[in-house]
């Protein structure tokens, strides 16, 4: 008989399972469908405790969980996220900065203002970001992507979150188990009880108690209990493409309590690796992500503290290893592995929180009613999935491969052919003449999509060989005005954003209008 997806059971605590637990439960509650959730985490095993940069997509994913912006802003020490800053990537000298932010270019599903831009009048000094849009100004100038009268989760500006990551489970879960029904079990998964075909019937936990299940979703982080543990699903490294594998994180407090806090992350280029530098509301999260192939651990954790100076000579740090790379499957027989049990690369750009998300809603929206149904959605989900993960490696690499830096082996073996994916190189050879556009990426939602790739190759003054437009043509006209309106929108914004600091105050205080 083909069995009913009547219960899930997601194995995990940390961001991953309780966004799972809580997307699935919010889904059954909207439909009706009755579907059960059930939560099972350890209380030996802690969670990563890191994971503090997000997309925008977390807008969408706390409106459909129900969790109001203002209270998420309040639990999570939260701060606005409207982009990153890349300092020191492009030759290292003392000027070398760029921005990437949320905003996509003006009039980007009309026109492309690359070609314009790098042909502009000799005078104009604006680089790529600032030109074609307004957002890089108001990072420069600490102001808010909303004021307090912006409906929740809307803004003048396309944003993101800082966060801290234990607050945001604690969160989540009791908004989990008290608002969305969510059955929550403290337990240590011992092992599973199999049926023949090789699905998952149950879990036993150490002290004896079994939870049956239909689907089992395995957020157990880097323990990867079940796809790992129980389906040794292999796991494809990617260290020949990126070569980060350490991460030293100090949590460091602001020196005054009227501190700015800065509205973007800042990744500042290092002798074998970066630093990420995050603003939350209460203090800053910065960590040096590194190759070991090229930097002490001594060596790595002296450029931390030099970067951080004085104020963080008396703060530990926290040391973590990354193994980077991801399973070649995440679905197999009636178990999807979500988060860090999924795979892992460098956090640069971000994305692993997102990629929670999207997966939680390839899961929730097409959640398979009966289990023959399953077999279909777990092989798009690997399809799609597996083309994220490379698409993600790749757009990482885009960051190390375009550098003129030379200065160290890092940076000089970033850039060697070997390590180089044959799909991003072709790109590369493409974007020399021709600025990344959308006929350039083959799947229908790419996670970066091309404006992103525009931010990062036009940041670092890659692509020089564009043809010229002519300047009295209709399309030239047309560039002129989306960069006008672009200055318009600047000007009124700049005088009338709030900043930060303040707002995340007066969030506090009296928050945000409920839409
Ligand atoms: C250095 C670093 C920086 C990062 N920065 C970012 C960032 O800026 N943005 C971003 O999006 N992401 C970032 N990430 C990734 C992010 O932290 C994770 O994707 C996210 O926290 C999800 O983790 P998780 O829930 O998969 O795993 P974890 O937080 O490790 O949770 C694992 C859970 O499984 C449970 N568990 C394990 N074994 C068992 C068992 N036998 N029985 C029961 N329960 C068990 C544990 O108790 C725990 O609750 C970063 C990661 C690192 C390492």
């Amino acid at each position: 008989m083909d069995a009913t997806v009547q219960h899930i059971v997601v194995v995990g605590g940390g961001s991953a399972g309780w966004i799972a637990a809580c997307r699935l439960a919010a889904q059954a509650k909207r439909t009706g469908s009755g579907v059960r959730v059930t939560l099972v985490e350890s209380s030996n095993v802690p969670t990563i405790g890191v994971g503090e940069g997000t997309w925008p997509t977390m807008r969408n994913t706390l409106a459909k969980i129900g969790i109001a912006e203002t209270d998420f802003i309040r639990s999570c020490d939260a701060a606005f996220k409207q982009g990153a800053r890349f300092v020191g990537w492009t030759d290292g000298s003392a000027d070398d900065a760029y921005y990437h932010p949320l905003n996509p270019p003006a009039g980007a599903t009309e026109i492309d203002l690359a070609p314009h831009w790098l042909h502009r009048p000799a005078d104009d000094d604006a680089d790529f970001a600032s030109w074609v849009d307004y957002q890089a100004t108001l990072c420069d100038a600490g102001l808010a992507p909303k004021t307090i009268v912006t409906p929740e989760y809307a803004g003048h500006a396309n944003y993101a979150y800082h966060l801290d990551a234990g607050k945001f489970a604690t969160l989540l879960r009791d908004h989990g188990v008290g608002t969305l029904g969510v059955d929550h079990v403290l337990g240590d998964v011992a092992h599973p009880h199999l049926a023949d075909n090789g699905d998952i019937v149950s879990l036993e936990l150490r002290d004896g108690r079994v939870l049956p299940g239909d689907l089992f979703v395995d957020c157990t982080g880097f323990a990867a209990l079940l796809i790992g543990g129980v389906y040794d699903v292999p796991f494809r490294r990617c260290h020949d493409v990126l070569f980060a594998d350490r991460a030293i994180a100090m949590q460091v407090p602001y020196d005054g309590e009227d501190d700015d806090i800065t509205c973007h992350t800042v990744a500042t280029a290092q002798d074998a690796g970066w630093i990420w530098d995050i603003g939350l509301w209460t203090r800053r999260g910065v960590g040096h992500v590194y190759s070991s192939a090229h930097i002490s651990d001594d060596a790595a954790e002296a450029a931390l503290r030099a970067y951080v100076g004085p104020r963080g000579d008396a703060l530990s740090v926290r040391r973590i290893g990354i193994d980077g790379g991801h399973r070649e499957r995440f679905w197999q027989n009636n178990c999807v592995a979500v988060g860090l049990s999924a795979g892992f690369i460098e956090p640069l750009e971000a994305s692993a929180l997102m990629l929670i998300e999207a997966s939680m809603d390839a899961i929730a929206d097409r959640l398979p009613r009966t289990r023959s149904a399953m077999e279909v959605v777990a092989r798009q989900f690997n399809d799609t999935f597996r083309h994220h993960w490379q698409r993600i490696i790749e757009f990482l690499k885009l960051h190390y491969v375009i550098t003129r830096r030379t200065d160290t082996d890092f940076w000089r073996d970033n850039r060697a052919a070997a390590s180089i994916p044959d799909g991003l190189q072709e790109r590369l050879d493409l974007w020399r003449y021709h600025s990344p556009a959308p006929q350039d990426f083959d799947h229908a939602r790419e996670v970066f999509s091309w404006p992103s790739y525009q931010y990062v190759l036009h940041g670092m003054r890659f692509g020089s060989r564009y043809p010229r437009i002519d300047p009295g043509s209709a399309e030239a006209a047309m560039a002129s005005r989306f960069v006008a309106r672009n200055d318009r929108a600047r000007a009124e914004l700049v005088g009338r954003a709030p900043r930060h600091r303040d707002l995340l105050r007066a969030v506090r205080e009296y928050g945000l209008q409920r839409v």
